[in-house]
């Protein structure tokens, strides 16, 4: 795929992340990476004013450094080092989904109350400790909670997924939120029954290649 092309995707999906309701103005923003490069929608522009060329290129050994007309989004930390740390990470799609956020503001994270849960790499999704936006703090908590993970909730702030593509994390960030409220839901009724670490691997070898395609 070209770059233009990516940077196009990136701005469909930044569309597409408020028309599905995870996502509110512009406080969410996705990266691609392409080449030994980052792609990242820019900083407090709203996505339907976005032209390509305001998407902003960061190199992935780079410590901010950025080409663009517009900054980065302020979260081009976490994004960065999820890129430049993993191999399988080609897109991270970050947001303030209403029922992520509203279990990350409670601080829990998310048990083994669905099968689904399978689908982001183990039997929980985890919370990242709170830290300022955008700060190296963050960073840290990210990554830490996306360890062996596709998601993780962000203490008082929102949610993060990671995909091999674009399709794959949005996918995991729409998963993720029905996953939240269902698990929210539960709560009203006494809490959810929670599968098994060998019924949560079972699912996960059956899972292989679930969900959108590349
Ligand atoms: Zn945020």
């Amino acid at each position: 795929m070209s770059e233009l092309n990516v940077r196009k995707e990136i701005i469909e999906y930044c569309l597409e992340m408020n028309a599905l309701g995870i996502n509110q103005g512009t406080s969410g923003n996705i990266s691609a990476k392409y080449g030994d490069r980052m792609l990242i929608s820019p900083s407090a522009t709203p996505y339907s004013k976005c032209k390509p060329e305001m998407i902003a290129s960061m190199p992935l050994d780079g410590d901010g450094e950025w080409d663009g007309p517009r900054k980065p989004s302020t979260e081009w930390r976490f994004h960065l080092a999820l890129h430049s740390t993993r191999d399988d990470v080609q897109s991270v799609v970050h947001a303030h989904p209403i029922y992520c956020t509203t279990l990350a503001m409670a601080r829990k994270t998310i048990p083994a109350c669905h099968y689904m849960i399978a689908a982001f790499g183990g039997n929980t999704i985890e919370l990242a400790d709170y830290a300022l936006f955008g700060s190296a703090e963050l960073n840290r908590h990210v990554l830490k909670a996306m360890k062996n993970r596709t998601a993780c909730l962000m203490a008082n702030h929102g949610m993060c997924t990671v995909g091999e593509s674009l399709e794959k994390a949005m996918w995991r960030a729409v998963e993720l939120e029905t996953l939240a409220h269902q698990y929210f839901n539960t709560l009203q009724i006494g809490g959810p029954v929670l599968l098994s670490d060998r019924q949560i691997a079972a699912t996960a070898k059956s899972m292989s290649g679930y969900g959108v395609q590349d």
